[in-house]
């Protein structure tokens, strides 16, 4: 496991409240690239799909499988229908995860980037971030993907951010 620092965010965005500063809509809004709305929206598509772990298609995904399925989904021309791996659009998830450990921007978070969770300390969750402060996330404990909320307490466990697209910094 990669271990990752804590690190300490507001709970509400300054301006517009309600939302932490990484998930605030307004905010995300302004931040979203068309790229990164169209991965948001092949997230969305995916609520449901059946927890597996490893699951890297539409019979099932784990929280990373359920952000790169939806990556590939969208920036694939004419859509994809798998197979799915950890490398698309030119990023190996997984690598690009590790060599960004301990490190995210929340002021830069777009709809459809990919954030990576610490959970105890280690980098264990990832989501894609949708545009109205809500996340699509895979678990364990849902059994499905499903949306949910990106409170203060799961923007406090931000640890990464890959872009939705390359070059998209
Ligand atoms: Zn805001």
């Amino acid at each position: 496991m990669t271990r990752v620092k804590d690190r300490t965010t507001p709970t509400e965005c300054a301006e517009h409240g309600g939302f932490p500063p990484i998930s605030c809509p307004p905010c995300v809004a302004r931040r979203s690239s068309p790229t990164g709305l169209a991965v948001a929206q092949a997230a969305r598509s995916l609520v449901g799909i059946r927890y597996v772990i490893g699951g890297r298609s539409l019979r099932g995904v784990d929280c990373l499988g359920a952000c790169v399925v939806a990556r590939q989904m969208a920036l694939v021309p004419g859509g994809f229908d798998g197979p799915y791996s950890d490398r698309l659009d030119g990023i190996d998830v997984i690598g690009e995860v590790m060599a960004r450990g301990g490190r995210l921007d929340v002021e830069s978070a777009g709809a459809g980037d990919v954030i990576g969770f610490s959970i105890g300390g280690s980098l264990r969750h990832f989501a894609v971030l949708l545009d109205d402060g809500h996340m699509l996330t895979a678990t364990r404990g849902a059994g499905r993907a499903q949306i949910v909320k990106l409170d203060g307490r799961w923007a406090s466990r931000a640890v990464v951010r890959i872009p939705a697209a390359v070059g998209d910094e």
